[in-house]
């Protein structure tokens, strides 16, 4: 009797999955697709997922997503785009066609709640804008008006208000304003639709709540530091630019360098948030968290472009690397950031449950338009270059990155990293609102509301996991089609 839970009236049912500490006290070590979370129950849209999460102790984020320190990843353009990404241009919204009836849009009004849907030629995104129906239109109908098409109960495109493609937030919140309308179509040249702006969600973003601001009102930012007497001066600098935390950027972090590092920023800048890493055992965990730091950065061996494993024989899969991590640090209120191998949202999702409180990126980020360097072709292809800090091709240029890769004393330069290219990903202002829209549907999926309440259902063992065999990893990819496009939003 003790293996069954009651649930409900209907009886009993069996205990059912793994929780995380049953999945991580054998020796295996775990990488993210080794396993899956079984799906909880859901009482929530997926957009009242609340992804507030800790960066360090004192600092607080939005969204739980970090671009990496690196010279193909984060300069200027992507710091400011991250920190201040603007929510509001809704690129998947539900969409009818004029041959959809009253019917579907109460039935769709059941399931998402709200009734303001666009309806364009085919009923998808990127054809021909032909109406909208909002409550308005329909809220007097009776069940007999059920079966009546949309073309004779919608608003025609010809009352409508839209918004040109490439309208900035602003604008198109200027404009609804105007209209006084509760939704706001956005259209291209031909007049196809290509995102829409809900009244309700600008209210809410009102002043960008999303972006990642200081208590002065400036944008968050953070920067990587080594451990050498130089970069106590570059230290100052930063601080003299107003940075709010420093990662001191190193692939095995639990060292009397960064100890002393730790303890010398500690004196001078008392305020100022300190990552520490990166680290991917408890042990290493505490030294660092002994010596004071703010946060941990996670992973060793796990980056798209990382050959550390391979090379210095040292390293660890990075689903058990996250866990065990958190689950020490979270005793001393010590947040992690889950750094490396994130290949999807589904990834993203996974390190938050295993403990993580942000996730830091550096190949799902690279070869956007934020991220440095040029577009070029290579066989038709566009493509940015994206290369490890620890590859030959970046330690011969920069030198913070053979800081962290190349010691002092060393006469050959060892690699631990590659140099190579990734195709063109677009704007992260369309791709970061896809992985948070990912991440809240894997909550949602999940049944968790909140980042905290993922965690929380972690550590309580209510959130259950279950072991992938590689079969199991292959059904659950796209398998038996002669071809297909894998188009993701
Ligand atoms: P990705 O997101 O899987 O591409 O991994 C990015 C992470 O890899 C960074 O945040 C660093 O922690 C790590 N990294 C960057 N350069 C190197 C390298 O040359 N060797 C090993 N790891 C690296």
């Amino acid at each position: 009797m003790a293996d069954y839970l009651i649930s409900g009236g209907t009886g009993y049912v069996p205990e059912d999955g793994l929780s995380a500490q049953q999945l991580f006290s054998v020796g295996d070590g775990l990488t993210y697709n080794d396993f899956l979370i079984l799906p909880g129950f859901i009482d929530f849209t997926s957009d009242e997922v609340d992804l507030t999460s800790a960066l360090t102790r004192k600092i607080t984020l939005k969204t739980p997503l970090i671009s990496s320190p690196m010279d193909t990843v984060t300069e200027s353009a992507m710091a400011i785009a991250m920190a201040r990404f603007e929510q509001g241009f809704i690129t998947d919204p539900v969409v009818m066609s004029p041959r959809h009836t009253v019917g579907d849009v109460f039935e769709a009004k059941v399931r998402h709640g709200f009734s303001g849907i666009p309806v364009t030629e085919t009923g998808k995104m990127g054809s021909k804008l032909v109406g909208i129906v909002t409550s308005r239109d329909i809220d007097f109908l009776s069940e007999k008006d059920h079966s009546k098409p949309l073309e004779e109960a919608m608003t025609k495109r010809e009352e409508l208000v839209v918004a040109p493609a490439g309208v900035t937030l602003k604008e198109a919140n200027d404009i609804l304003q105007r209209s006084k309308k509760g939704k706001l179509p956005i259209v291209n040249n031909n007049d196809e639709l290509v995102a829409i702006i809900a009244r309700t969600d600008l209210k809410k973003n009102r002043d960008y709540p999303l972006a990642s601001k200081d208590s002065r009102k400036q944008l968050l930012c953070g920067a990587a530091i080594g451990t050498r007497e130089d970069d106590k001066y570059r230290l100052d600098l930063l601080v003299q630019a107003g940075v709010d935390v420093v990662v001191l950027d190193s692939s095995q972090g639990n060292s009397v360098y960064q100890i002393n590092m730790i303890n010398y920023i500690k004196q001078k800048y008392l305020e100022l948030q300190v990552v520490g890493g990166n680290v991917v055992t408890a042990a290493q965990a505490k030294n660092l968290i002994d010596a004071g730091v703010d946060a941990l950065r996670v992973g060793m061996g796990c980056g798209s472009i990382c050959i550390t494993q391979e090379v210095m024989a040292c390293g660890r899969p990075q689903g058990t690397s996250v866990y065990k991590v958190a689950e020490y640090a979270r005793r001393f209120g010590v947040p992690v950031i889950a750094d490396g191998g994130i290949q999807t949202v589904g990834h993203v999702v996974k390190a938050l449950s295993l403990g993580a409180s942000t996730v830091m990126m550096g190949s799902l980020l690279a070869a956007t338009t934020e991220a440095p360097g040029e577009y070029f072709f290579s066989d038709g292809v566009r493509l940015k270059k994206y290369r490890g800090m620890g590859s030959l091709d970046a330690m011969e240029k920069s030198t913070s990155s053979q800081k962290r890769y190349f010691s002092e004393g060393d006469n050959v330069k060892v690699a631990q990293g590659v140099s190579g290219s990734i195709q063109d990903k677009g704007s992260i202002h369309k791709f970061v609102p896809y992985l948070i829209a990912g991440i809240q549907h894997g909550c949602q999926d999940i049944g968790a509301k909140s980042l905290s309440v993922l965690r929380s259902m972690m550590y309580s063992g209510e959130l259950k996991f279950e072991k992938r065999t590689m079969s199991a990893q292959v059904e659950g990819g796209v398998h038996g089609l002669h071809s297909y496009e894998k188009r993701l939003y």
